[in-house]
């Protein structure tokens, strides 16, 4: 490019972060505005497993690739599936070097990308409330101060419910009929020797029709598990989700006949229980194209959480980063990003609903046509919930 562009890249998920070091790394200056006030204000969640062909090839682009895998946990990768009664169906052990899938914490690849920015590089608290793109081809950043700053180009790394979005498409998330609840549990070899068995060094599933539970190792003996049911997004009508016991004694009730060891899961976890029901963009989610303005990631292709969303973030951030490198002119960079990214976006999120369907069946005949002991087999099993 014969001037050096302005990019402005909004949302510092992993996406966001992963396009900001590659553009970094080729000399190509940016400014990532994130809501969040600093990289500790929010607790960043549980494990990710990154796949070969996609979150690793974009750490590589990153050349943060030796990093990740010191930090990564590729024991992690085993996963037991139980049935209701505790009876373990399978059990797959990562074998020897395998690396195709290793899990990380979370926080951890966050803090990894983080620390390979130039420093500044990210502007903490900065609220994005909007995007509009100019007749010029450039777009302007409104600031929830109501301030605004101008971009040759906008990225919209900025998750399910994007400020950036609405500059190219009216999608709107949509409650997938399905709900989970996240848990965790800490210091689990001591203090929950009963879970520790059931989750091993990596992930359990066990599932019954419409219900399951998944439970997650993390590093330093922390897990975090997901209580995972088709019903209404309501199905806490008249709870305070803040009272622990109530929520507990809702769950136990629908979870009635499950092994005791099971409803260990529901008894004996720590802190609050996390309503996180399940939002997805339509399938697919496209736009004409707008100078000026793109998308990645969750913004682009909010898709049910079986285990590539954060994969497709990264791989997406990587490439979009490589085509403003690679072209003349930001256009034809967006033409080649976006001409890529929405169809492997459309294809993975028509498997990812598929696989959904098969994993926590909804219609009767869905039930009888997916028996629990029968799992997909192209399904991974680390996130298949
Ligand atoms: C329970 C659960 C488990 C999951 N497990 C997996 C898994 O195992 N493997 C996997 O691949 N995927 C998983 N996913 C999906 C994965 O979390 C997402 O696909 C991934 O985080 C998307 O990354 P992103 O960078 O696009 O957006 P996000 O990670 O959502 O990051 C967006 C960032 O933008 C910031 N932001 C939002 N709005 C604004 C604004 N207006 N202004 C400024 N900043 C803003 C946010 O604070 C955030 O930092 C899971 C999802 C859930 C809900």
């Amino acid at each position: 490019m014969s001037t050096t562009p302005r990019i402005a890249i909004i949302g510092a998920g992993p996406g966001g972060l992963v396009c900001a070091r590659v553009l970094q790394r080729h000399g190509v200056p940016v400014t990532v505005f994130e809501r969040e006030n600093d990289p500790h204000s929010r607790s960043q969640g549980g494990t990710l497993d990154i796949h070969e062909e996609t979150g690793q090839v974009a750490l590589r682009a990153a050349g943060l690739f030796d990093r990740f895998l010191a930090l990564s946990r590729p024991e992690g990768q085993q996963w037991r599936l139980y049935d209701r009664h505790a009876a373990l169906i399978r059990h797959d052990r990562a074998g020897e070097g395998d690396l195709s899938r290793p899990e990380i914490d979370r926080g951890r690849l966050r803090t990894l990308l983080l620390d390979s920015l130039a420093p500044g590089t990210v502007r903490w608290g900065h609220c994005v409330s909007a995007v509009t793109p100019l007749p010029d081809g450039t777009a302007r950043l409104h600031h929830h101060d109501h301030t605004t700053e101008d971009f040759d180009l906008v990225i919209g790394a900025d998750g399910a419910w994007s400020r950036v979005r609405p500059a190219l498409s009216d999608a709107q998330p949509s409650y997938a009929g399905i709900t989970m609840v996240e848990i965790r549990f800490d210091d689990v070899d001591h203090r929950h020797p009963g879970i520790a068995r059931l989750v091993g060094a990596g992930t359990m599933s066990a599932k019954a029709g419409r219900r399951s539970l998944v439970l997650q190792r993390n590093s330093n003996g922390h897990v975090r598990g997901y209580v995972i049911f088709r019903g209404p997004q309501d199905w806490h009508a008249g709870l305070d989700l803040a009272d622990a016991d109530a929520v507990r004694a809702r769950l136990l009730a629908q979870y009635q006949g499950w092994d005791e060891s099971l409803l260990d899961i529901l008894r004996d976890n720590e802190g609050a229980f996390v309503n996180r029901p399940m939002f997805v963009l339509p399938v697919p989610h496209t736009w004409q194209r707008v100078p000026g303005v793109t998308l990645l990631g969750d913004a682009a292709h909010l898709m049910p959480p079986v285990g590539v969303g954060a994969n497709l973030a990264l791989l997406d951030g990587a490439e979009l980063a490589r085509a403003v490198i690679g072209h003349p002119t930001l256009d034809q960079a967006l033409d080649a990003y976006e001409g890529v990214m929405l169809p492997r976006a459309a294809e993975n999120a028509e498997t990812a609903q598929q696989m959904l369907t098969r994993l926590m069946p909804d219609t009767d005949s869905d039930v009888a046509a997916f028996p629990d002991t029968q799992w997909p087999s192209d399904a991974h099993p680390v996130h298949a919930q």
